[in-house]
């Protein structure tokens, strides 16, 4: 189990640009927000939770991952063996492929430089805010016609608010739609500088019970409920949508969505809750992160459990939009 850890604002650069570890640009994104998007994860999240399937998110720092099935072996290769600094790569005699000891390792990455396969490669990538721009924009063509833009997400994008601020900033600057997506979990302040810039924050409500949310996400989640309240209230032309990612026996119960729709009730401006049904797909990531055991089981909700429960939530929604008109 990684610890939790706060993290504080990253420096800036000597040339006073922010810059954030990005651990992934996805293309081409259809679920996270408004049209036809290009997603950004920031790598380093606040939260530990037990269903997570990006565990290379977790940890706020560039780390190695290694995928024993793509190394072509010592005999052949064994490129990596001599450049590790901190002896931290051996032969296995049972299959000439190289281990990691994950205790030794300190991610510095000479190795990945070494390795011809990408048997060994590295998550994250310290980007600035123009490196990340100039790949967004590349998707430009999608935005117009499809009302999408730049989504910001993580790992926990609002724990690196002065990267994320400029981002999203420097975007709507070039006419982009912005998007952030969140756990909630940071001081208000982080969430307060980022706000102004935001069109659309998608945020997850993973347990609405204290206790609960402590068990199976490691952190409490009284800031966290705080925190979503206070941006309802402190930005009314954000259009906020409500997430529940959906974890069979966790969190699947009517008590839970009953109070996220309490929690939403009587804010205009939050126009959707949505139900992220738990699909399980991170499993090689912990094996190649040297995580093993890392992730709980879980499986998906039925089709019936999920259809029962966006009925609920349709019924009571409506009802409110009903009494509003
Ligand atoms: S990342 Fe650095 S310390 Fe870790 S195995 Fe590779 S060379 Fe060795
Ligand atoms: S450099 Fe890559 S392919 Fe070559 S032995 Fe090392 S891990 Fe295997």
């Amino acid at each position: 189990m990684i610890a939790v850890i706060e993290m504080s604002r990253p420096s800036l650069h000597a040339d006073d640009e922010p810059r954030a570890v990005v651990v992934n640009i996805q293309h081409f994104s259809t679920h996270d927000g408004p049209g036809i998007r290009t997603t950004v994860f920031l790598k380093g999240c606040s939260l530990r939770c037990s269903w997570c399937c990006n565990p290379e998110s977790i940890k706020p720092a560039p780390e190695l991952a290694f995928n024993r099935g793509q190394c072509i072996g010592a005999a052949a290769c064994g490129r990596c063996l001599p450049v590790c600094p901190a002896q931290a790569l051996h032969v296995d005699s049972s299959d000439d492929r190289i281990r990691v000891n994950w205790e030794l390792c300190n991610d510095c990455g000479e190795c990945v430089k070494a390795c011809p396969s990408r048997a060994l490669y590295r998550f994250g990538k310290l980007m600035s805010v123009a490196e990340v721009l100039a790949e967004v924009e590349r998707d430009g063509a999608f935005y117009g016609e499809s009302g999408g833009g730049l989504t910001l997400s993580g790992g926990e994008c609002l724990l690196q608010p002065d990267f994320s601020a400029a981002l999203l900033e420097s975007a709507r600057r070039r006419g982009l739609d912005t998007a952030i997506e969140t756990a909630g979990n940071v001081p208000w302040a982080f969430m307060k500088q980022v706000l102004p810039h935001v069109d659309t924050m998608l945020h997850d409500y993973k347990l609405t019970d204290r206790g609960e949310h402590r068990r199976w996400t490691g952190v409490d989640n009284a800031r966290i409920l705080e925190n979503y309240q206070r941006a309802y209230r402190e930005f009314p032309e954000v259009r906020f949508i409500a997430r529940i990612p959906l974890i069979p026996n966790v969190n699947d119960d009517e008590a839970h969505i009953d109070a996220v729709l309490d929690a939403i009730e009587g804010h205009p401006n939050v126009v959707e809750l949505e139900l992220l049904p738990y699909h399980g797909f991170g499993e090689s990531k912990y094996r190649f992160l040297g995580l093993d055991g890392g992730a709980q089981e879980f499986s998906p909700p039925t089709p019936e459990r999920l259809a029962a429960l966006r009925q609920r939530i349709e019924k009571r929604m409506n009802r409110e939009k009903g009494a509003r008109h």
